[in-house]
């Protein structure tokens, strides 16, 4: 296998999008698996500084071999053309049809690009997965990257109709898009895992509990919905378990993000940070309650011990995983 990374694990960095998701993994392989890549800051369309990062990441590896679009929302997707101008890119993983991804002409692009796009479909009403790639580490233990969940429609539903052309392939329903968000499991055999959630509700939560023994126990969750309140059920909060929390959300969003209930849920029912420090105060709509306040303004005091972080404080998250010890 070519350009494997240089310590033989996985490297994950999560950017910092302000409001958005990129989530960059190269696997133990050297293969790159890229996870949207979208902001709402101003100017989102363009290459902004969050595209030189991807392109930093990238060095000299020419080619993205994967690339998950995990749903059709602006924040997840705006600069990805941008950012990956001039490299070749294997093959898209994406959940709503094609033609939804209309920002910065970004359909057009991934319809001009002679690109492999394929519409993932994993079907909700029974547990399955889709595997992305996988590998083994220099002592043998496996590891694989695996699609757990996207669309929630059966393939009959969403099937275009005989000899229609890509673009009139059908599209999702603003409303159920985020419950069709592409959800990537990153595993090791007999050790750590990491789930990256995209936007998925408490709907995709749902079909996940039936894989509650990949999900289990897990090394890093990346919060669902950037922490939003349709998300991060009580019974996925449980089961996942996640020894760490990332959450990414932007300092100043509108949506108020991550909720603090949601924090809570996690620290509470799970025990994830016993500290709970992110010296980052979520906005309200009626204001910031003291409640709030007290909560986190921890400020930077335990910074060692932090295990919820989040990309509004921490800015850009990297860690590396590999084989049990
Ligand atoms: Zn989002």
């Amino acid at each position: 296998m070519s350009n494997p990374t240089p310590t033989g694990k996985f490297e994950v960095r999560i950017l910092d999008m302000g409001q958005g998701d990129c989530n960059l993994i190269r696997c133990p392989s050297g293969e790159i698996v890229m996870i949207d890549c979208g902001t709402t800051r101003k100017g989102g369309d363009g290459i902004g500084v969050e595209g030189f990062k991807v392109r930093k990441f990238l060095g000299k590896r020419g080619v993205v071999d994967f690339l998950i679009l995990t749903h059709a929302d602006s924040d997840h997707y705006s600069r990805v053309r941008a950012a990956l101008k001039g490299r070749r890119i294997e093959q898209v993983l994406h959940s709503d049809a094609i033609r939804s991804y209309s920002r910065a002409r970004t359909s057009e692009w991934l319809f001009n690009e002679d690109i492999s796009c394929e519409r993932v479909l994993v079907n909700r009403r029974e547990p399955g997965s889709r595997e992305v790639t996988s590998g083994t580490f220099a002592d043998g233990v496996a590891w694989s990257v695996d699609i757990l969940a996207s669309d929630k429609f059966d393939e009959e539903e969403i099937k275009p109709k005989v000899g229609a052309k890509p673009t009139q392939q059908p599209t999702i329903a603003t409303k159920d898009r985020n419950a069709c968000s592409i959800v990537t499991l990153l595993s090791i055999e007999g050790g750590d895992s990491v789930l990256f959630c995209g936007d998925a509700t408490a709907e995709t939560e749902r079909f996940l509990r039936g894989e509650s023994k990949r999900i289990g126990g897990l090394h890093t969750l990346l919060a669902p919905h950037h922490g939003s309140d349709s998300s991060s059920s009580k019974d996925f909060v449980k089961v996942t378990a996640p020894k760490r929390l990332i959450v990414s959300a932007g300092r100043t969003n509108s949506y108020c993000l991550p909720r603090l209930s949601v924090i809570k849920r996690y620290t509470t029912l799970n025990q994830v940070a016993p500290h709970v420090v992110l010296g980052y105060v979520p906005r309200d709509k009626q204001g910031v309650s003291k409640k709030a306040r007290a909560q986190f303004e921890f400020a930077d005091n335990f910074v060692s011990d932090r295990d919820i972080r989040m990309t509004a404080v921490d800015g850009d998250i990297s860690f590396e995983i590999g084989p049990p010890a």
